[in-house]
């Protein structure tokens, strides 16, 4: 049996009819087991030792605000290795642009690295990842509470288009506003939280 250690990033935490579609997929337990789910802010040490072989590339210091900009949901899954690989399948690839379609990255990604969930890319990470995070929270039980619906909009592909738009600097300031607009109806955030995902979202398609 592998394990797995499971995020749901900032942008998946809190667009709330996201975060509703990817709880009802994870909920199928299909081939895994959902161990423990847990509200968590990570602080920048773990996310830099987390994400430690990325340290040399140039969206690093984006993706350690990204990570600890806001609290996230961290969990561990137990699965068969097939389990596992299926279930890396199903999230789709890394970057957006390339995601599978019919991925849950294709689906819900925003673009960049703004792609919904973190899970490990095989057992081994796993165990490393696991030992890892469990110096900072047990990762033993299922606290968090999630619908599986949301009455909020999902707003994923026209939230693409306009990051592209965004990071492309065409009527950027714009593109901003209305960025902003979308992620305030999709989202329960307000003041410095509400500020940090607009932050950690439009930072993906300027660093
Ligand atoms: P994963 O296992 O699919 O999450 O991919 P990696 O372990 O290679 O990368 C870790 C995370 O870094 C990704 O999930 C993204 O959030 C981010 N990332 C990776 N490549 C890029 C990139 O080219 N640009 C940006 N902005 N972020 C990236």
């Amino acid at each position: 049996m592998a394990q797995a250690l499971l995020i749901f990033k900032p942008d998946a935490a809190h667009r709330l009819a996201v975060r509703a579609g990817i709880w009802s997929w994870l909920r199928t337990e299909s081939e895994w087991s959902i161990k423990a789910l847990t509200w968590f802010h990570p602080p920048p040490e773990l996310v830099r030792s987390h994400y430690d072989f990325l340290q040399a590339r140039p969206f690093f210091p984006w993706l350690v605000d990204f990570m600890t900009g806001l609290p996230v949901l961290v969990g561990r899954l137990e699965a068969e290795p097939a389990g596992l690989e299926q279930m890396r399948y199903e999230l789709g690839e890394t970057r957006i642009h390339e995601s599978r379609p019919g991925s849950l990255r294709e689906r819900y990604g925003i673009g960049g690295g703004v792609n919904v969930l973190h899970l490990s890319d095989s057992a081994e990470s796993g165990d490393r990842e696991i030992e890892l995070w469990r110096a900072y929270l047990p990762l033993e039980s299922v606290d968090a509470q999630l619908p599986t619906e949301s009455e909020r909009p999902d707003h994923t592909f026209h939230l693409r288009s306009l990051a592209s738009q965004y990071g492309d600097g065409i009527h950027a300031d714009l593109a901003a506003q209305e960025i902003m607009r979308l992620l305030r109806e999709e989202s329960d955030l307000a003041g410095d939280r509400f500020e940090a995902l607009t932050r950690v979202i439009l930072g993906a398609f300027t660093s």
